[in-house]
């Protein structure tokens, strides 16, 4: 091998303008049909989907991670608060001068980041939620690894001590409750399979599933000691089998928009790659099943 050529690499990869593999393709082109929201704070983008439903998406770190903050004419939902790497309470109360209640789909890390900033927080009542309120280091520590951010960190942000911070939950929430905003209620659906207190959230009347990790486009994690595939396979049918149907998903990572037919091609995925049917790609000691348009990153 010629000398210069490590020389080279190592030169590369301290370029700045280098960016990481996977965010050499974004924008992704969903975001092109979508009316982006003007915010000041460079680490968000903001999209309304439809009104009073707005994205907030964190395109500069790998999880590509989207809260949402939906409306009523009373009080607003934060559906997650994301990485907590950026304030995302200071975008949610430029959007809305409206109380806001902070959900989550569930207690990872990259989905309560910003918890702590808030007062009214809803959860379910579950030992894996309330010990991820205590707050954790590594998990967040572990967001920030080489190849990880895509572009500039916020000024001011101390990545030695990122943690995600401990967070009180106010009201323990259980399957089917509802939560009326004032001319839009959201239901509350306990599908847990991704983790044992993940929720989804249901606008019925205007066909919004909010579906947190259980599906969104692109590879969906499900190799955690917490992920249940029986329960998986039971929240997919539970979001299938919702009347009225609903007319949009929008997911908690990559993308906020997503067909609902993904919902019964994403439960027979789960089928054939539990009956063997699907010979996986191994990557780093865990299994990824591939399909159009999504996959499953399984331990084994
Ligand atoms: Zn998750």
């Amino acid at each position: 091998m010629h000398l210069a050529t490590p020389l080279l690499f190592i030169l590369m990869a301290l370029l700045p303008n280098q960016k990481p593999e996977w965010c050499r393709n974004l924008p992704r082109p969903e975001y092109n049909k979508l009316k982006r929201v003007p915010v000041p704070d460079p680490w968000f983008e903001v999209y309304r989907i439809r009104p009073g439903v707005f994205a907030i998406y964190e395109p500069h770190q790998q999880e590509e991670v989207i809260s949402y903050l939906v409306l009523g004419n009373k009080q607003a939902v934060l559906f997650d608060t994301g990485m907590g790497i950026s304030d995302i309470r200071k975008v949610a109360t430029g959007l809305t001068k409206l109380p806001i209640t902070v959900l989550n789909s569930h207690t990872h890390n990259d989905h309560v980041g910003d918890n702590w900033r808030f007062s009214a927080i809803y959860g379910m009542d579950l030992s894996f939620s309330r010990q991820n309120a205590k707050g954790s280091t590594a998990d967040a520590q572990a967001e920030l690894t080489a190849g990880s951010i895509c572009g500039e960190l916020p000024a001011g942000f101390a990545a030695t001590s990122y943690a995600t911070r401990p967070f009180h939950i106010t009201h323990w929430l259980h399957d089917g409750e509802k939560i009326d905003l004032g001319v839009r209620v959201l239901t509350v659906l306990s599908v847990p399979g991704h983790t044992p207190d993940s929720i989804a959230l249901w606008d019925s009347a205007n066909g919004l599933l909010f579906t947190g990790d259980m599906y969104y486009p692109g590879t969906i994690w499900l190799y955690r000691p917490e992920t249940d595939l029986d329960a998986y396979e039971a929240s997919i049918k539970k979001m299938m089998d919702l009347k009225p149907r609903p007319t949009l998903l929008l997911p908690a990572h990559n993308v906020p928009v997503a067909d609902p037919a993904d919902l019964p091609r994403v439960l027979s995925a789960m089928q054939q790659t539990r009956s063997g049917k699907i010979k996986p790609v191994k990557s780093d000691g865990k299994s990824i099943y591939e399909f159009q348009g999504f996959s499953f990153l399984l331990s084994k």
